[in-house]
């Protein structure tokens, strides 16, 4: 017998369960809210200057992420990235800073092959029936059944989904993200510093990079890529995102004591649920009697290895249930 297996969200945590399981022999479907895949591992484009206004890069501690990512430089999917900085930000790395090539999204392009994945899809509700679990979309749509089901969003959007299964959702409520506004700005050369990211530069800057200094990138000029802190991000969490983006270039501008010129482009992004303050403690949360698991980087910190050892966890707790 195939177990039919859903898993909710395609960032690194469902892409890598939605392996693990379809290695195992399950049939998998993916549904994403989203038009691409990949999350917060996320590559913009804005003209055609691509942008990584999530995650920067990744590192590797544990071996089975390590080995992850050997796989991915082998392939061409991912690059050793060794930024010029001064001060100390990225220098003498402890482990190796890893990027998506030509972008960030390429981290789970292989996770992806041979599972099907629907974008577009924003799960809605998921239901128990006799012969399993439905999932209904906001579209109105429904599909099913499934034996199991992986929830892989962020935790206050799994708490929704989760419903009356209140004893899996109710220790959901101590996790903490904070919002993160990133802001993209292409620069004709010559106008920037000699150096590739920047950290802490003032309350409202929390990080600043040179996207083009990262392997596989291209196009002319210079491609900025900032991220606001938490604390500010939070106070302008509604605010329209032209006036971030202005807001935060002159920050930048006046930090670095800049000339006085304007950005070729310029663009903000908010990421609601960015980045996580506290986590929910534990590997995954999976219930064997209604067969459904929850997962994500939240459940046991803030960086891609966690997403990857979270979702690679709760895929062989459901294993282990179903066969
Ligand atoms: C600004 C920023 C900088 C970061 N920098 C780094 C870094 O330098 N290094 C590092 O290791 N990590 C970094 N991270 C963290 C890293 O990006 C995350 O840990 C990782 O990408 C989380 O993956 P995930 O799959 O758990 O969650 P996500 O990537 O958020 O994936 C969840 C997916 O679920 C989808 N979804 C949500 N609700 C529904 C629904 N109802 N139906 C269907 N789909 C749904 C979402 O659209 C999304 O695609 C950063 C994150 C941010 C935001």
């Amino acid at each position: 017998m195939t177990f039919r297996v859903a898993v909710i969200g395609a960032g690194l945590t469902g892409l890598s369960c939605a392996r693990v399981l379809r290695q195992a022999g399950c049939y998998v479907e993916v549904f994403e809210k989203d038009r691409i895949i990949g999350g917060r591992l996320g590559t913009a484009r804005i003209g055609l200057t691509t942008f990584d206004h999530g995650a920067q890069y990744v590192t590797a501690r544990s071996k089975e992420f390590s080995d992850y990512l050997d796989e991915m430089v082998a392939t061409g999917y991912a690059a050793r990235w060794k930024p010029k900085a001064i001060g100390g930000v990225g220098e003498g790395q402890m482990s190796p800073w890893h990027v998506g090539m030509p972008g960030m999204a390429s981290i789970v392009r292989p996770l992806a092959e041979s599972v099907r994945i629907q974008t577009s899809k924003a799960v809605h509700t998921i239901q128990r029936e006799d012969e399993g679990w439905k999932l209904w979309f906001e579209d109105g749509t429904a599909v099913g059944h499934y034996s199991a089901v992986a929830i892989t969003v962020p935790a206050p959007e799994a708490r929704l989904l989760l419903g009356p299964m209140q004893e899996m959702a109710a220790p959901l409520s101590r996790v903490r993200i904070s919002p993160c506004w990133a802001i993209m700005v292409r620069l004709e050369d010559g106008i920037f510093p000699d150096q590739d990211v920047f950290s802490d530069m003032s309350e409202v800057i929390r990080w600043m990079a040179r996207n083009n200094s990262k392997p596989g990138r291209k196009g002319a000029g210079e491609h900025i890529v900032i991220h606001a802190s938490p604390e500010w991000s939070r106070e302008i969490e509604d605010a329209d995102p032209e006036v971030v983006a202005t807001e935060v270039w002159e920050e930048v501008s006046n930090t670095l004591s800049l000339p006085p010129v304007r950005p070729d482009q310029m663009s903000a992004y908010l990421w609601k649920y960015g980045l996580v303050d506290t986590s929910l403690g534990m590997t995954y949360q999976f219930s064997s009697q209604h067969m459904v698991g929850v997962a994500g980087d939240w459940c046991l910190g803030r960086l891609a290895e966690h997403a990857y050892e979270s979702g690679t966890g709760l895929a062989r707790a459901m294993i282990s249930s179903l066969f």
